[in-house]
């Protein structure tokens, strides 16, 4: 029996695929005495493991530094907020949305603004203002053409990195852009069951740019539920600055008097943008609470 630690790299058929450092891919269970945290574990968790030949028990979890729920995936190190100028449409609040979900969940993100060679007039710049002001780094790229690649594979080189956003912004081409040949599992049609298709349920991490990428059923969806009222106020970074000045210490920066939030927003020192992403984020979790309370 050899001791060894890694990282859970799939989660499969109640199967851990563990990798060590040297690349070693065990095929593990978990020890009993270990079961009652089984809901606990997920790919991306460090774990420590007993082998025998090629098989595995896990012994313990180690601590995690994050954590998404949907996908469910542990100790990202980056989520690329990916967006495109046109087809579809550059939006502030899907933007805002996935980088707010990133936020709560304490994973660093950038964003990845694609198709520039459409761009229309100011929209790279603004992008870029709107977002450098606030720390998060923006990349204009243009998968099509192989501009902008170099700098955004060397920002995603040998991190754990998950990528978000809708369908048609250039996912898929950016991701062979960096790493020409690369073939996302969890996205295929992998059987026929009956009529439908059956997409591969599962999520992984598979080898990218040095370091792995999260490949996950639907690919690029983060699921928005995982956002809630609590973490709203915090999930824009921009806003801590100035909530300790409020009048109310529960103000919800939308409607109360001496917000603080408000001001900055009147003064330009908020982006206009973002707190109406914030206001619009809030109306739908509220709406949502409400419509789950009517079921
Ligand atoms: P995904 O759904 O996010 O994975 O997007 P795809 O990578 O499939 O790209 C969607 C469409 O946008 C395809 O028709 C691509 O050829 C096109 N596309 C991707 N990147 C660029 C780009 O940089 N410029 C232009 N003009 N089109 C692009
Ligand atoms: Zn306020």
């Amino acid at each position: 029996m050899i001791k060894y630690q890694g990282r859970i790299i799939k989660n499969y058929m109640g199967y851990y695929y563990v990798e060590t450092e040297s690349k070693e891919v065990f095929t593990c269970k978990v020890k009993g005495r270990m079961k009652q945290s089984l809901f606990s574990l997920c790919t991306g968790d460090f774990v420590a493991i007993e082998t025998e030949g090629s098989e595995g028990m896990i012994t313990d979890i180690l601590p995690r530094k994050n954590f998404l729920l949907r996908p469910i995936m542990a100790n990202i190190d980056l989520v690329i907020v990916s967006a495109s100028c046109v087809n579809p449409d550059f939006s502030f609040l899907l933007t805002d949305k996935l980088l707010a979900l990133a936020e709560a969940a304490k994973i660093p993100a950038i964003v990845c603004l694609n198709k520039k060679d459409l761009a229309p007039p100011g929209l790279v710049e603004k992008c870029v203002e709107v977002y450098e002001k606030i720390g998060y780094k923006v990349f204009p790229i243009s998968a099509k053409y192989g501009s902008g690649i170099d700098e955004l594979k060397a920002e995603v080189s040998g991190k754990i990195t998950v990528f978000a956003g809708p369908s048609g912004v250039g996912k898929s081409s950016t991701l062979n852009a960096i790493e020409p040949g690369l073939k996302l599992v969890t996205g295929e049609v992998s059987e026929k069951i009956g009529r439908g298709k059956h997409t591969t349920r599962f999520a992984q991490l598979i080898p990218f740019a040095g370091g792995y990428l999260a490949d996950t059923p639907g690919f690029g969806n983060l699921n928005m539920e995982e956002m809630v009222m609590e973490k709203l106020p915090t999930a824009f970074r921009e806003f801590k600055l100035y909530a300790p000045s409020c009048r109310f210490t529960t103000c919800t920066h939308s409607h109360e008097p001496g917000c603080a939030v408000k001001e900055a927003v009147e003064a330009g020192e908020i982006e206009l943008s973002r707190h109406q992403s914030y206001l619009t984020i809030m109306q739908e979790i509220k709406s949502k609470k409400e419509k789950d309370g009517r079921k």
